[in-house]
């Protein structure tokens, strides 16, 4: 089979992969990178089957372009398509906001949305002689990895982490012939993930202790999930705001993917939700504020930042990557921000935590031992030479965007 990768192989961000061969053209993944303006993959082929692993952005947020035009069967897991959905029109209203190009029309998400053929965890499906499998990826819920088998196994992780977390529990690896893998981490470790939530726990104690107020800016799917459930039995007066809202909503309506319901249930319960600019009001003399988006870029967090930013007793909490070019990037390195095109000092403390949904270097070399590959196809990353040393008892292949190569399947 013929492999094509439309973006995505040598960076975090607008992932796309193409098969094809026996007559058919697979998709997997077709996603943007929500930059400004949003950076979209090369333009898909003629597609007959498409395949999607998780929610994210960088792996959804382009499938309308190609379900909305070919109507082709798009195999997900149903958490994944209505989350998905979420993003898809939140793409077009953002490029509507900032005057950027509609990359699709709502018709494509309807007829997107009518082609989602619900698939879950360990189903096997049959497209054109090739069984494909679903199975856990552990990174957020619902999100999945596909396996195509038809002589040999072939796994896509999609985005995967292998430790277990509050929301989900890790990936298994799973014998395969060629493995395509995500390296977010390549080069990099997680320190221990309990010793990061104490620190992080800690310094919270600490911010309310001198009188401050701790904002905690989240990605919507997934992480202001992780942190309400970590921080639901503190006793603190508590806010969430945000499209994380939502999710949580859906979550808590596909239980079959949540680890613990009732601790996510309960940590619904502790929080404060913030429905409009009144509450708002009321949040933002709160103690803890948990809400979107995650790198500063747009959304609650900015009304948040504008009232804290002279008050050194506050903090503001990181829980995520902050992509170079966004907002989240410049407090870290310049101490501002931009708020409605001007530059702001934000005297508020500041500190990041490593509260990643994605395996580290050492997870990804052992999660590849477990699988036993013969060839291994490392993307999704920007630091891919970091894993040569480690896997030197496999075929490294390092994909280039656009430069199609074959294996045998
Ligand atoms: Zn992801
Ligand atoms: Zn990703």
């Amino acid at each position: 089979m013929k492999f094509t990768f439309l973006g995505g192989a040598d960076m975090v961000g607008r992932m796309g992969m193409t098969m094809e061969g026996d007559g058919m053209t697979v998709l997997v993944e077709y996603g943007l990178s929500p930059t400004k303006p949003p950076a979209f993959p090369i333009d898909a082929p003629h597609v007959d089957y498409a395949f999607l692993t998780h929610a994210h952005l960088d792996h959804c947020g382009m499938i309308p372009q190609v379900c909305g035009k070919y109507r082709c069967d798009l195999f997900t897991t149903p958490l994944s398509a209505e989350i998905g959905e979420i993003m898809m029109y939140d793409t077009l209203k953002i490029a509507k906001a900032e005057d950027y190009v509609q990359p699709y029309t709502t018709g494509d998400i309807e007829r997107t949305m009518e082609a989602v053929i619900p698939m879950t965890y360990d189903d096997e499906i049959t497209i054109n002689h090739v069984d494909v499998a679903m199975l856990d990826a552990g990174h957020i819920p619902g999100a999945a990895m596909f396996d195509f088998q038809k002589d040999v196994s072939t796994l896509y992780t999609g985005d995967i982490h292998t430790e277990t977390q509050k929301l989900v529990y890790g990936a298994k690896p799973r014998d395969c012939t060629n493995l395509f893998i995500e390296g977010t981490y390549g080069g990099r470790n997680h320190p221990p993930r309990k010793e990061t939530e104490k620190a992080f726990l800690a310094k919270v104690e600490e911010v309310l202790d001198r009188g401050g107020t701790v904002l905690i800016p989240c990605f919507a799917v997934g992480r202001t999930q992780e942190i309400m459930m970590l921080l639901k039995d503190l006793g603190y007066e508590m806010w969430v705001d945000g499209m994380g809202r939502s999710v949580t909503r859906l979550f808590l309506d596909y239980p079959e993917y949540i680890r613990d319901i009732k601790s996510l249930k309960a940590a619904k319960r502790k929080f404060n939700e913030v429905r409009n600019s009144g509450t708002r009001d009321l949040a933002k003399k709160g103690e803890i504020i948990v809400t979107t988006g995650g790198m500063l870029d747009g959304g609650p967090v900015l009304a948040y930042l504008n009232y804290l930013k002279n008050d050194p007793r506050s903090a503001i909490l990181l829980v995520g990557y902050q992509a170079e070019d966004t907002n989240g990037r410049m407090l870290m390195e310049q101490g501002c921000v931009k708020i409605d095109g001007e530059i702001v000092k934000i005297e508020c403390e500041l500190q990041k935590y490593d509260f990643s949904a994605h395996a580290d270097h050492q997870q990804i070399v052992d999660f590849i031992k477990g699988c036993d590959p013969d060839n291994v196809i490392m993307m999704h990353s920007e630091n891919r030479e970091a894993f040569i040393d480690d896997l030197s008892d496999y075929n490294l292949i390092l994909p280039e965007t656009g430069k199609s190569f074959t294996l045998d399947v």
